[in-house]
This record gives structure tokens, C-alpha cells and sequence, in this order.
């Protein structure tokens, strides 16, 4: 069955209804298949074309984006700031303008910073996708995070998940809190003092709680989200050193035995090992960390879908 996608851009978790969401991820478990075939290709986006316009390092989201492009056949161009205009001072709108008029399809966008593709969304007649805005939003890791959430425990709804770390300067985490609310799941979140905004507390009625000690989020979860302390947006001392945050916050697998026997573990890299997850948690049976990276390239396939036009396909 096959319904229209009413939405062009994805900006972020926050503008989506649960049923856009549940569209989504639909639409991302029917593609899932292909990239299991001998030949992953498929014609659907034939004749369209997806830049990636990415201004801050990434390796996991922009190859999965355009591995995602070309699975669905379209031409995918990769643009890389340091070989820019933007270095000879061009403004970001204008740049946005001129790659505008070679008429893609689709500019997907990763920015420093927070609002960058929702300014771009306004002058652009391609659709734009978020692929991480500042500490702002990273809708699609959300999504590829709710995948594996439903592929493993079956449904999202009455989930406990625990999500650790650095939660202030996380779009990981604000996407999360976002869609797992909507969704229906039961959200903690810990990390120190220092990393947890207040900001979050106007999710508390929604379905989150925030939890003075990494112990009480993680005892009885279903999932445990861990964070990357994101230091490249940390502008002072928010704990004392990273032996210390490893101590009292990083996953190790006594903390990881206080939640459900079943619990998974997610992550949504890059992982700092012996930082916040020891290696004896990543490397386990219940990391799913590499199936979140596989979901990743089919959610990325039905987000480009769906924002070039596509119908939700269920
Ligand atoms: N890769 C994710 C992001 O771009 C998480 C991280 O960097 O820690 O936000």
C-alpha cells in the first residue's frame, strides 16, 4: 500500500506526527532489502540528483547518504567545504542559491551550526534534509536508532530507553528525545550536571525523566543510548577530566547489568572507547552499534525518497 508523503524538507524530529515517523521507517524497512541483493540498485530515483553539502567532518552519515543515492540510482555529488567558495568568503545562502540552480533534487546539509537547513529550506527549491545541525538536531539518526529499536525489540511504544552522556552539545539526543516521546517511550537521561540543559525538563510531562545518577536511568531499561562527548562543542571545563567521566558515566558492562537481561545497547558513533563504553560492551552481543550503521543506509534511502516526491510505502 502506497500513501502520499506530504512533507518536502526533513529539518528535524521536532516539526514530524508519529504517523510521518511510523511513514518513515516504513517506507525505510521496505528498501532494506535491496541492500542485501547481489545487485543493489534500484531505479527509483533515476534522473534525480542529491548533493551532499557537509561543513563539518563526518564519515558514517555522508557515505551512508550517498551509498543511499546511488542504491536508488540518483547522481550523488559530494561537496566538500575545504574546496569551496565558502573559503573565499561566499556567504552560506548564496552558496545555497548558486547549487540551487543547477536544479538537484535534494540538498542534504550538515552544519556547525544549529538552524543552518531551515535557512536554506527558505531559498531553495531543492528539498533540504538535515544531516545534523550544531547541537540543533540529526533527524535521520533518529530514525535509524528507532529502526533498530523496532527491529530488535518489535515496537517502540512503552520502551524504556536510557540515554547517557553529553546531552547538552547532542543533536543525537535532542532527535531521540523528540521521536521517542512521540513514539510512545519512556525516556531517562543522565550525565553530569553539567551536560544535562534544563531545556529537557519541558519533555518531563512528555514521557522523560532526568535522572541524577547514570545507575538510575540505565536499572530496568530496554535500551541503553550512550553518548559521544562532544568536546569540538564544548567551550569549558564541564567535568574534571575523561578518566573521571569514564568512572562515574561510561557504560561498562556492571552498569549495563542493571538493566533489562535483553537490553540492547545503541550508539551512535564515533565511539570513544574506554571513555563512555568500555570495549567489553561494544564488542558484546548486545551492542547492536554496526546494525544501527546498516539501518542507517535504508533510512537514509527512504528519507531521500520520500523528500524527492516519493509515496510512503507500507
Ligand atoms: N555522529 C553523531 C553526530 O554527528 C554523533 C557524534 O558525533 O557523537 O552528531
Amino acid at each position: 500500500m502506497t500513501k502520499p508523503f506530504r512533507r518536502r524538507d526533513l529539518l528535524g524530529i521536532r516539526d514530524l506526527t508519529p504517523e510521518e515517523i511510523r511513514g518513515i521507517l516504513d517506507t525505510a524497512e521496505n528498501f532494506r532489502e535491496i541492500n542485501s541483493r547481489e545487485i543493489k540498485k534500484v531505479p527509483a530515483l533515476r534522473g534525480k540528483t542529491v548533493i551532499n553539502l557537509f561543513f563539518e567532518n563526518s564519515t558514517r552519515t555522508r557515505t551512508s547518504f550517498e551509498i543511499a543515492a546511488k542504491r536508488l540510482s540518483a547522481d550523488a555529488v559530494n561537496i566538500s567545504v575545504s574546496a569551496s567558495s565558502v573559503t573565499k568568503g561566499e556567504t552560506l545562502v548564496d552558496t545555497a542559491l548558486n547549487l540551487d540552480a543547477m536544479d538537484p533534487d535534494c540538498i542534504v546539509v550538515r552544519h556547525s551550526s544549529a538552524g543552518v537547513p531551515h535557512q536554506l529550506a527558505k531559498v531553495s527549491r531543492a528539498a533540504i534534509v538535515n544531516a545534523g545541525d550544531g547541537a540543533n538536531e540529526h533527524p535521520t539518526q533518529a530514525l535509524l536508532d528507532a529502526m533498530t529499536i523496532r527491529e530488535h525489540k518489535k515496537k517502540i511504544r512503552g520502551q524504556e530507553v536510557a540515554i547517557v552522556g553529553d546531552i547538552l552539545h547532542s543533536r543525537v539526543a535532542r532527535s531521540n528525545v523528540h521521536l521517542l516521546t512521540k513514539m510512545g517511550a519512556k525516556v531517562r537521561v543522565a550525565g553530569p550536571g553539567t551536560l544535562v540543559p534544563e531545556e529537557f525538563k519541558h519533555f518531563v510531562d512528555d514521557g522523560l525523566t532526568i535522572c541524577p545518577h547514570v545507575e538510575d536511568a540505565i536499572e530496568g531499561a530496554d535500551v541503553v543510548m550512550i553518548l559521544r562527548i562532544q568536546r569540538e562543542r564544548q567551550d569549558s571545563a564541564y567535568f574534571p577530566t575523561l578518566r573521571e567521566y569514564a568512572i562515574h558515566y561510561g557504560l561498562t558492562n556492571e552498569r549495563l547489568d542493571l538493566a533489562k537481561k535483553d537490553a540492547i545497547v545503541l550508539h551512535p558513533g564515533p565511539m570513544n572507547r574506554g571513555i563512555e563504553i568500555a570495549s567489553e560492551v561494544a564488542d558484546s552481543s548486545r551492542s547492536l552499534i554496526l546494525d544501527q550503521v546498516k539501518y542507517g543506509v535504508a533510512v537514509r534511502m527512504a528519507v531521500l525518497y520520500l523528500a524527492t516526491g516519493g509515496n510512503v510505502v507500507n
